[in-house]
């Protein structure tokens, strides 16, 4: 009852006084940001921009990636911005006077494109029926074969989206930097981070701050506001990792995202976790816990500490953060805390976990021992 209550409620409290790492939630609703924001979060993490492009916007996103003429992807894309801008004004909203760190799209490609055996059986309907079939079904058949990848996960996502899909950046920051602008007109303090995902090198990340720079450098100049977005890329593939240094010239913070570096690094997908040889190399004991949900120390591990060792030499005042799952694991937030990092980010539901762990990795340092 309300004993349990409070005692947790202490429990927090003292946590919050004594713990070093922040406490961010991803979120990408205005709803979730909410609920976050009452679980004592500081702040969103991690806003995926992905779900911004589903239900009745898959058509503008067929148009904007499968688009036949440059004419019919910019009029996709200029429909999804003030959509777009819609969605980061209620985040911001609902996070006002907090950092919100939104991330450019990175679709897993296969999820957002029209299902190909959909389309083929439709057609070949049409065709058993000797009908005629529908035109636009057999161009978007031919576009989404065109664009077939073997192992999507390794393909064209993130970063690399944004730069072969001429306008998508453009939009997303846009859209940003509008928000940021209605917000700030409206009394608001937004404070807005723009995150670029799937960096594996400097130059991807050079091209698109420069072009963030241009869009936000147009708005202020329009609107006649200071538009002040940092600009930071997601830490999620081993070459990333490892060349942190010069990855930080151009990032302002870093956010480990642990999901696709546990992948790239083991080599396994992280979409089979169900598959048979996890389950029997848990069974012969290759590891204890997935590496998905505890921290693999020994090799993720090691590639977090040479990416904060390696930031920091470039810029010491480099914020760095993680966002994958294991921001709300207990044991890995201990690691975190050890590994020098500013903030873990996690759902919502595990922020109070969250909360509690750092405050004891904090104690637990300072007492000299591991009490767990
Ligand atoms: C990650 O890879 O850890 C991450 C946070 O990004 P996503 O899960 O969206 O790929
Ligand atoms: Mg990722």
């Amino acid at each position: 009852g309300v004993d349990v209550v409070d005692a947790v409620a202490r429990a927090l409290a003292r946590a919050d006084t004594v713990r070093r790492l922040e406490v961010r939630a991803n979120a990408d609703t205005p709803e979730d940001a909410a609920r976050a924001r009452r679980f004592g979060a500081q702040g969103i993490g991690l806003c995926r921009t992905e779900h911004m492009f589903l239900g009745e916007r898959r058509k503008l996103v067929e148009q904007m990636i499968l688009a036949g003429t440059d004419a019919e992807r910019d009029r996709a894309l200029a429909d999804l911005l003030p959509l777009q801008r819609r969605d980061f004004v209620g985040i911001l909203e609902a996070m006002d006077g907090l950092p919100v760190t939104i991330r450019l799209l990175d679709p897993p490609l296969h999820e957002f494109l029209p299902d190909h055996t959909e389309l083929a059986v439709r057609i070949a309907t049409a065709q058993a029926r000797d009908e005629e079939p529908d035109a636009h079904d057999v161009e978007l058949l031919g576009a989404v074969n065109r664009m077939h990848e073997e192992n999507p996960m390794l393909g064209l996502r993130g970063v690399r989206l944004g730069l072969v899909v001429p306008g998508l950046v453009t939009m997303q920051v846009r859209a940003i930097g509008e928000a940021v602008t209605e917000r700030l007109l409206a009394g608001g303090a937004p404070q807005a981070e723009i995150m670029v995902p799937l960096v594996g090198d400097v130059r991807e990340l050079r091209l698109v701050r420069v072009e963030v720079q241009r869009v936000l450098a147009e708005i202020s100049r329009a609107a006649g506001v200071v538009l002040d977005c940092p600009v930071g890329t997601m830490i999620e593939l081993p070459r990333a990792a490892l060349t942190a240094g010069r990855i930080a010239e151009e990032a302002e913070f870093f956010s480990f995202g642990t999901n696709d570096l546990t992948q790239t690094t083991w080599g396994f997908s992280r979409d089979d976790v169900e598959a048979e040889f996890f389950t029997a190399y848990l069974d012969k004991g290759v590891f204890s816990t997935s590496p998905f949900e505890a921290l693999d120390r020994e090799g993720v591990g090691r590639l977090v500490g040479i990416a904060v060792a390696e930031g920091r030499a470039t810029r010491p005042d480099l914020k760095i953060g993680v966002c994958g799952e294991h921001g709300g694991d207990p044991d890995s937030v201990h690691f975190f805390h050890t590994a020098g990092l500013d903030y873990v980010s996690c759902s919502p539901f595990r922020v109070p976990v969250a909360r509690l762990e750092a405050g004891r990795a904090a104690l637990e340092e300072t007492e000299g021992s591991d009490s767990r």
